[in-house]
């Protein structure tokens, strides 16, 4: 689109996530007036670490926030699997590195929000709007909140995350969907990472139907601890007791047991794991759904938060480089769906020794658990039951 019709574009976000952060980000370059409405009263994360890949850094160079984010993160050279007893599995450099002549930078979830919102312009965020409904006018949309208020835009991007207003309003019911796992997340002390934390790089130890993944943060002298472990229990944020998550971890490394054992419950953050199914179309003429709202994905490939920024990227390349909103939408989901389709996919595989040596063909395990140590309940989170 020429830079005066980008000028005149008026865009509303619902949601600022990291999905509608990136965006607001994205679009309000081209020069579009772009505006973000959140229901929450401040906007939060959970306490947990992230990996963003080379792509994602390189998008944020191309916008002018790469020191922002840099300056919170460390930079990681590879990601390593280990079996739950901590012999090595399969060791790799971060994928893209050669191509973006970047690292993976690990950061924490709340530093990234802040520092994503911390670039957009005073004024631009509305907290406090709740999305009640989206009308599609065809050519425009109105969005009617609990507060009462009403807008209309020339573009809405539904940015409104895993349980989306936008997405059921519009473009079909796709309910979560269990996946059979519970995640317990933590942020801890160096010091209390019983020697595990000796470098940058993420390490995800396996076995048993658990996967423990720690994930170093030492410009904040933290670690980043999850244990993603099967669970029947599809209560979205169930009650779990330390002797509960000592039971996931029975028989793994007497550090990471012991980490474990330290836990401040009160500080674990305990959430069934859950995705939906591909949506058919992500587009109208004049609305948009971006990130969970569009593809939400199991955590095991570590690719929700990083597609959600370069979904903001590639709208913003459509909106560029298309004559109209609607080409642009339709280039954008073309561009998008087939990579966050197969991110899905593999994501729902979670990380069994079998798959790990399909993604590694090179790299057979220098030790494994014997196959009677592996529970029948060892499956792909996919083949577990749905709820
Ligand atoms: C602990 C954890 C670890 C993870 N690790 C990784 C990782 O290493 N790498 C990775 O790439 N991904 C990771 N993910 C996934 C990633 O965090 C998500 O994919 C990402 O947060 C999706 O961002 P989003 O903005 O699309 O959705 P959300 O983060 O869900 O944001 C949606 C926003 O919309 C708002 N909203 C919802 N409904 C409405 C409404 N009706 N009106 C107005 N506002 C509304 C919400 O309040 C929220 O602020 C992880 C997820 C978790 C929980």
């Amino acid at each position: 689109m020429q830079p005066s019709d980008l000028k005149n574009l008026t865009i509303a976000i619902v949601g600022a996530g990291y999905a509608g952060a990136a965006a607001a980000k994205a679009l309000s370059l081209l020069g579009a007036t772009v505006d973000v409405y959140e229901q929450a009263s401040a906007v939060r994360e959970v306490g947990a670490g992230i990996g963003l890949r080379p792509s994602t850094m390189d998008r944020f160079r191309q916008w002018g926030v790469f020191d922002a984010i840099a300056g919170v993160s460390s930079p990681s050279d590879y990601f390593e699997i280990l079996t739950a007893g901590s012999d090595p599995i399969a060791k790799e450099e971060w994928p893209e590195i050669a191509t973006y002549g970047e690292k993976t930078h690990l950061i924490h979830r709340c530093d990234f929000i802040e520092a994503l919102l911390g670039v957009l312009p005073e004024g631009m965020v509305h907290l406090g709007h709740k999305l009640e409904s989206v009308e599609d006018e065809g050519d425009r949309a109105r969005l009617t909140f609990a507060n009462g208020r009403s807008v209309t835009a020339d573009l809405v991007v539904g940015a409104d995350g895993i349980k989306s207003v936008v997405r059921a309003q519009l473009f079909g019911d796709n309910q979560p969907v269990f996946s059979g796992e519970h995640a317990y997340r933590a942020v801890i002390s160096v010091d209390d990472a019983h020697g595990l934390a000796v470098d940058d790089n993420l390490r995800m130890y396996i076995g048993r139907g658990t996967k423990v993944y720690f994930l170093p943060l030492r410009h904040r002298d933290q670690v980043s601890f999850d244990v993603t472990a099967l669970c029947p229990d599809p209560t979205w944020a169930p009650k779990v007791t330390k002797d509960d998550l000592l039971g996931t971890v029975e028989g793994f490394d007497p550090r990471i047991v012991d980490i474990t054992r330290n836990l401040d419950m009160d500080a674990v953050n305990c959430r069934a794991v859950y995705d939906i199914d591909p949506v058919d179309t992500w587009h109208s003429d004049s609305v948009v759904l971006v990130g969970d709202a569009a593809h939400s994905m199991l955590h095991h490939q570590g690719q929700g938060a990083n597609s959600a920024i370069l979904d903001a990227g590639a709208l913003a390349d459509s909106l560029r480089e298309a004559g109209s909103v609607k080409e642009a939408l339709a280039r954008y989901q073309a561009t998008r769906k087939p990579v966050t389709d197969e991110l899905q996919r593999i994501s729902r595989q979670g990380w069994t020794e079998d798959e790990i040596n399909d993604v590694f063909p090179g790299q057979k395990p220098t030790s494994q658990q014997p196959a009677s140590e592996q529970p029948a309940s060892e499956q792909p989170a996919s083949e577990q039951p749905q709820d």
